[in-house]
């Protein structure tokens, strides 16, 4: 507990807002700013010191300012070891107010807006593949600890933008008006990290009791499908843009000469998929 008094004014906190957007709002709306009013409660010696700047006492006086109950910023700062990134709130949902937070079971569009989670904020609208694959993250992927900005859904990006014909992104951008490339492959981006995080999938595909065609084969398989409604799709080219961390996955899965496995450097953030199919068959 602090012997913090409150700030007349109040403002609400948007889930997931951090601790800084939430003080610099507060801090505005009773007219001055974070840093005078941090200075003052040391001055007052209403506290010693706020410790760090995520430190549980100073996250204690902000929410004391501005009367918050104790879940306020208690979003995750890290999931599997990747750090929950704080980045912009979709404007409409905040009513316009510049809001920064950490929402890690989101990916990059606000569904109930359909707006692109960029710095421009494009409406998707009219681009109704992207929500769907948004829902679809939100249900299959994030829940098991992928990240909208993680290793996996890099690689899936640059494999859907390889996977996915010129002439029929600029057909989605005509009919979408959108203009960015990354909402209008966001559909096999999302298709693409969903078979990334398959053991049944990565499994077989980064298996080292198995030849290098089979393993290929495993992932054609796996590419062909997921696209499989795009027209003239080269799965080759995205199998290509996976082939690297695939191969890495395989590698880590030998065994050392020395005997021992050392399976920390998942960089990528696969292997524990992959291993989760090894340890279940
Ligand atoms: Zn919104």
């Amino acid at each position: 507990m602090t012997t913090v008094q409150p700030l007349p004014l109040r403002v609400r906190v948007f889930a997931g807002e951090d601790v800084d957007s939430y003080a610099r709002r507060l801090a505005a709306r009773n007219y001055t700013t974070v840093s005078d009013i941090e200075h003052a409660l040391k001055s007052e010696g209403a506290v010693s010191s706020l410790g760090p700047k995520r430190g549980r006492l100073r996250l204690q006086v902000w929410r004391d300012l501005g009367v918050l109950s104790p879940h306020a910023f208690a979003s995750a700062v890290s999931v599997e070891r990747h750090p929950v990134r704080v980045r912009k709130l979709c404007l409409l949902c905040t009513h316009g107010e510049v809001v920064y937070g950490r929402m890690p079971q989101v990916g990059l569009v606000c569904v109930k807006h359909h707006r692109w989670l960029s710095t421009s904020e494009p409406s998707v609208m009219h681009l109704e593949a992207a929500w769907r694959a948004e829902r679809f993250f939100r249900r299959k992927i994030a829940p098991s600890g992928v990240l909208y900005d993680a290793p996996i859904m890099q690689i899936a990006l640059h494999a859907a933008v390889a996977g996915v014909p010129g002439d029929v992104v600029e057909a989605r951008r005509q009919v979408s008006g959108v203009e960015e490339v990354h909402p209008l492959v966001y559909a096999e981006q999302v298709a693409i990290a969903r078979m990334l995080c398959r053991p049944d999938i990565v499994g077989p595909a980064t298996s080292p009791e198995f030849d290098i065609h089979e393993r290929h084969e495993v992932a054609r398989v796996a590419f062909d499908a997921a696209l499989a409604d795009v027209r003239g799709a080269r799965g080759w080219a995205a199998h290509r843009e996976v082939d690297t961390a695939l191969s890495r996955i395989t590698e880590l899965r030998r065994p050392y000469r020395d005997g021992t496995d050392t399976y920390e450097q998942d960089e990528y953030g696969i292997l524990r998929f992959a291993l989760a199919h090894a340890t279940a068959s």
